[in-house]
Parts: structure tokens; sequence; C-alpha cells
């Protein structure tokens, strides 16, 4: 996936980056050439804030994930940017989510020694 190579690059340095359209400012996510708005081919590469809410989340049963040690729980999470991102929430109990809680991004190391983001409640969780 050579559009999306600079957000894994970025991820090995712990750098939680999307896509913005050069010309309207649209986030484009999941990240595309060109702009689902204004059909721009202008793409900035900017830095996000990897703040963001839960919106929902559940847990999935089997089979276990590739790479991950235990089961996570999949949220899918709004941006303080606005857009949406699909991702892994560690650090607290399935049964304690609730919508609305405070994330921030974090980044883990797969198998494959590759970084992925997943989030953590912000201020806290182990
Ligand atoms: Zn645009």
């Amino acid at each position: 996936m050579p559009d999306n190579k600079f957000f894994w690059d970025a991820a090995k340095e712990d750098r939680f980056v999307g896509q913005r359209c050069g010309d309207c400012g649209h986030y484009r996510f999941p990240l595309r050439p060109m702009c689902p708005k204004c059909h721009s081919l202008n793409t900035e590469e900017v830095e996000l804030s990897g703040k963001a809410k839960v919106v929902s989340w559940i847990r999935p049963r089997h089979p276990m994930p590739f790479g991950f040690k235990a089961l996570p729980t999949v949220v899918v999470v709004e941006l303080e940017e606005g857009f949406r991102f699909v991702s892994n929430l560690e650090g607290i109990a399935f049964e304690d989510v609730t919508a609305g809680l405070e994330v921030e991004v974090a980044f883990v190391e797969t198998m494959g020694k590759a970084k992925v983001p997943v989030f953590r409640p912000l201020g806290g969780g182990a």
C-alpha cells in the first residue's frame, strides 16, 4: 500500500500522522490519493494530536488476531481532528469502557517489528 507507507514509517517513530487535502483542508481517512470532497490531488501530511474519544467498542471472540498477546478490545474512536479511526484499546477492562471515554494514541510493537497505533485511557490506565 504505497499510499499508506508514510503512515507506517511515522508509526515506527511513534508519530501519529494523517493526510489532509492541500486545497480544502479536508482530512482524508482512510488514506487516499484524491480528496473525496473537492477531488484535489494535493496532499499534506499532518501530525495528529492522537487524542480521541471512544465511539463504539467490541470484543472479537475468535480467532485470536495475529500478533496480539491478549484479546484486544476493538474500538472506533473519534479523533480530535474530527474523523474516525478503528484501533485497539488497551489499559482498561472491556467492562469499564464507556462512550465518550477520552483516550490517547500509543504505539506497540508487533511480532513483525512494525509498530501499530493503539489507544489507552487518557491520564491513567496500566
Ligand atoms: Zn479537498
